[in-house]
């Protein structure tokens, strides 16, 4: 058997993954049974990017809201008549948690009537063999794939197929789910699927439509990743004016929402996580009348979507506003402000505004000042052993990088003279050879002792010099021998480092916890005295 564990593991991303485990807690805990459905375990198969997680539960979901909030979810709607939870989980994971259940169609046009049942009962009411397969996460079978209809095989064979021959009339939004996977993954219909579908359209089955798949329907388009290629088919099909009546691809803003595409992926390949899906709407809807984009809102059934659709405007005014004002005004700020700014506000700014100012800040923030990060000489930073095991190294390399950003430090030569300051310092050198000589031999190596007139220098010397460039994770355990073998060395060290980070622009002339490290070996006693030997 296929380790559909594993495939799962390494198709999700993390947080998808994070998410998953997430629901797999919350219904252990409830003792309910756990499926992972539909479009999640095709595109695990097929390769195709992840968009969502359908969940389906042997059980009533809804009954499990106040448990999926307190394990960190958030509710973006529900639906009483199929018993769906639709969550955002941390990471801005869309998840749909629904009730395994059979949908009896006795009449065309009218709602199916409802009832719980069991996975294969459910698998059964799905609309195309590659969407019919779950994957069990329960304890005993998890990684246990169901695919009653051979679903796999037609993942592989590239084509759509549905169950049964009634399919389209029981439920004729599946004609718009076919031509939209059909755009999507650019997968035929399978020869008697496009029969039963040609068939249904010349009968205008579409007509009986329920409102709430028209809901559904519309709020998909958000996630498509190529959107106008969709909207496209669904015109030429005559599916799009079933989604609204003045809907055409004439109101789409194409150039808008290509921009829009190509900068999202920018994004992505600077490793942000961003949900274009409520600016996919403003531009698939930019020509469309007030009250047309109210309609088409108000049939979509997550309301996460509805919000940040009707919203988008206002809250990248409120970015664009502040992005001129002296919240930003230098790169440095600038840098913060948009650091801490939603990457949806970044995305639609960066394609929607004419205001050169702002197009400007966010065209650096993505662009031009990411350079500025390997101007930090991270090479000579380790050689001054400034590296991540210090704990102030973060606010260094915050710091410098910020100095950079303002042209602060305009040279090479003026970023390692604020460096400087910040390096700890030098390990001692490696112990003297033991002679044999028993527990003083041991004292005497675990510091830097003027025996010999020879061994002195060398402590002082080039060995010295070699060990400070030696890397971080010697830098480290020196650190611990000089706190405790010199107290007042370290009194120096403690209190010297902060001030300097309080002051990188002004570094001290000479830093004094290196002058006072460095001065150490020449003033210690030998370490030939008894009473040291005793305090260790
Ligand atoms: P997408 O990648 O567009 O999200 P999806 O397959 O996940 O595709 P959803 O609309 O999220 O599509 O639906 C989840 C699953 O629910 C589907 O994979 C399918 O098994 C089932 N489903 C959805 N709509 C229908 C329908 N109209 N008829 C039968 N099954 C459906």
């Amino acid at each position: 058997m296929a380790d559909y564990i594993y495939t799962m593991e390494i198709r999700l991303t993390p947080d998808q993954l994070k998410g998953v485990n997430l629901v797999q807690e919350v219904a252990r805990a409830a003792g309910i049974t756990l499926y992972l459905t539909g479009g999640a375990i095709r595109d695990i198969i097929s390769g195709f990017t992840i968009r969502d997680l359908d969940f389906t539960v042997q059980g009533n979901p809804l009954k499990l809201q106040k448990d999926f909030e307190r394990a960190g979810a958030q509710l973006a709607g529900h639906d009483e008549d199929v018993r769906t939870l639709f969550l955002v989980l941390p990471g801005n994971v869309r998840a749909e948690i629904g009730m395994a259940r059979t949908e009896v169609y006795e009449k065309v046009g009218r709602a199916p009537t409802i009832a719980p049942a069991s996975i294969q009962e459910d698998l059964r009411r799905r609309d195309f063999t590659v969407n019919a397969m779950a994957l069990s996460l329960n304890e005993g079978s998890r990684g246990l794939l169901l695919d009653p209809f051979n679903g796999v095989a037609d993942i592989e064979a590239k084509l759509l197929r549905i169950l049964h021959n009634y399919s389209f009339v029981e439920d004729p939004s599946r004609l718009i789910r076919a031509t939209r996977f059909a755009a999507r993954f650019h997968w035929p219909l399978e020869e008697r699927t496009q029969q039963r579908y040609d068939a249904a359209k010349e009968n205008k089955y579409i007509d009986h439509i329920s409102r709430s798949a028209v809901g559904h329907e519309i709020a998909q388009l958000a996630h498509e990743d190529d959107p106008l290629n969709v909207i496209r088919a669904l015109e030429k099909e005559e599916w799009l004016k079933v989604l609204h009546p003045h809907w055409s691809s004439a109101k789409v803003d194409t150039n808008g929402l290509g921009l829009l595409m190509k900068t999202r992926q920018q994004m992505v390949d600077l490793g942000y996580t961003v949900d274009p899906s409520a600016a996919v709407m403003h531009f698939l809807t930019a020509k469309l009348s007030d009250k047309d984009v109210s309609d088409l809102r108000r049939q979509i059934p997550r309301k996460d979507l509805i919000e940040s659709w009707r919203d988008i405007e206002d809250h990248a005014k409120d970015l664009a506003k502040r992005l001129t004002g002296k919240e930003a005004a230098t790169p440095s700020r600038t840098w913060n402000l948009l650091s801490g700014a939603r990457p949806e506000m970044i995305l639609f700014l960066a394609v929607t505004s004419r205001h050169q100012t702002v197009a400007g800040k966010i065209k650096n923030f993505l662009t031009k000042w990411r350079d500025v990060q390997k101007r930090i000489p991270l090479p000579e930073m380790t050689e001054l052993l400034i590296t991540p095991a210090l704990p102030e190294y973060p606010k260094i390399a915050r710091d410098v990088f910020m100095l950079l950003l303002d042209g602060k430090l305009r040279s090479h030569t003026e970023t390692l003279k604020f460096l400087k300051p910040f390096a700890p310092p030098p390990p001692p050198p490696p112990p003297p050879p033991r002679r044999g000589r028993g527990p003083k031999a041991v004292v005497a190596g675990a510091a830097p002792v003027p025996g010999k007139k020879g061994e002195v220098v060398k402590g002082k010397g080039k060995g010295a010099a070699v060990a400070a460039a030696a890397p971080a994770a010697v830098a480290v355990p020196a650190a611990k021998v000089e706190v405790k073998t010199k107290p007042a060395a370290k009194a120096k060290l403690v209190k010297v480092v902060p001030q300097a980070a309080k002051r990188p622009a002004k570094p001290p002339a000479k830093p004094v916890a290196k002058k006072a490290a460095a001065k150490k070996p020449a003033t210690k006693k030998p370490a030939t005295k008894k009473p040291k030997s005793k305090k260790r």
